[in-house]
């Protein structure tokens, strides 16, 4: 599909260009619209350009050359950390609901439930801090073979995404703030996804077993999900292979 019939595709079926569009400017008087520099993370990403430096050199003259123009790696994170993550994450859950409404987020083996997975993961691991949020420990690592004590800085997220599709389907991602634990962010990530999509979106929760605490647990049905803790999203077949109660049943929820 070319980029072209795939933003037309987008557009078609998601309103995509309307969604981004709708979303408010972070800046004051910005020289390039917040929708020119969405669009040029949007499909860099989609190409899995994988920096802001390579990004620049695309919008330049590369791919993206003609769609988006010359753009700088310094405007785009100007642009990116001033931008609201509440509304992105809310364009996000616009497009799961309508990935729900067109049947595409179950499947046979899941009977008809919309299964999610929920686990944490680190991202990037830094010996230059790279922002005001950033965790730090110490850690011991050896420099032109010398072993040293030094502070590491790093992120983790924690995703939660759709293992009854054919292909895993992010629904949201939290950031783990600093002398933050896994769990707890889990948490506030579910409640803001049940909060944007509305109860009996999704029908079962599975996670490994750091998640099979009380506490948790007891949160996640007052959320109303049924849940599985001990798989991992990254063992399909195990999952397949995991007898799904016939008790549990898909949720009403409306399109
Ligand atoms: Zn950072």
């Amino acid at each position: 599909m070319s980029r072209h019939r795939f933003e037309a595709y987008l557009d078609k079926v998601f309103g995509f260009s309307r969604l981004v569009g709708a979303l408010p400017e972070g800046r004051q008087s910005p020289t390039h619209r917040w929708q020119k520099v969405f669009d040029a993370v949007f499909l860099a990403a989609a190409m899995q350009v994988p920096s802001l430096l390579q990004i620049e050199a695309e919008c330049r003259r590369g791919a993206l050359a003609k769609r988006i123009g010359p753009i700088s790696d310094d405007t785009i994170g100007y642009a990116l950390q001033r931008q609201s993550p509440e509304h992105v994450f809310a364009l996000g859950c616009e497009i799961a609901r309508r990935l729900k409404c067109n049947e595409i987020l179950r499947s046979d083996w899941s009977r008809g439930l919309i299964v999610a997975a929920v686990d944490g993961i680190e991202i990037c691991s830094p010996f230059a801090r790279c922002c005001d949020a950033c965790m730090q420990r110490e850690v011991q690592h050896r420099v032109r073979g010398e072993m040293r004590t030094d502070i590491q800085y790093y992120h983790r997220i924690v995703a939660v995404v759709t293992v009854s599709t054919t292909f895993p389907v992010p629904l949201g991602i939290r950031f783990q703030k600093d002398g933050e634990a896994e769990v707890p962010c889990a948490l506030a990530l579910l409640q803001d996804l049940v909060g944007h999509l509305g109860r009996g979106f999704l029908d079962l929760l599975v996670g490994d077993a750091l998640y099979l605490q009380a506490p948790f647990v007891k949160e996640v049905e007052r959320l109303g999900l049924d849940w599985a803790f001990t798989l991992k999203e990254n063992q399909p077949d195990l999952l397949r292979e995991a007898d799904i109660p016939p008790s549990i049943k898909a949720r009403p929820w409306s399109c």
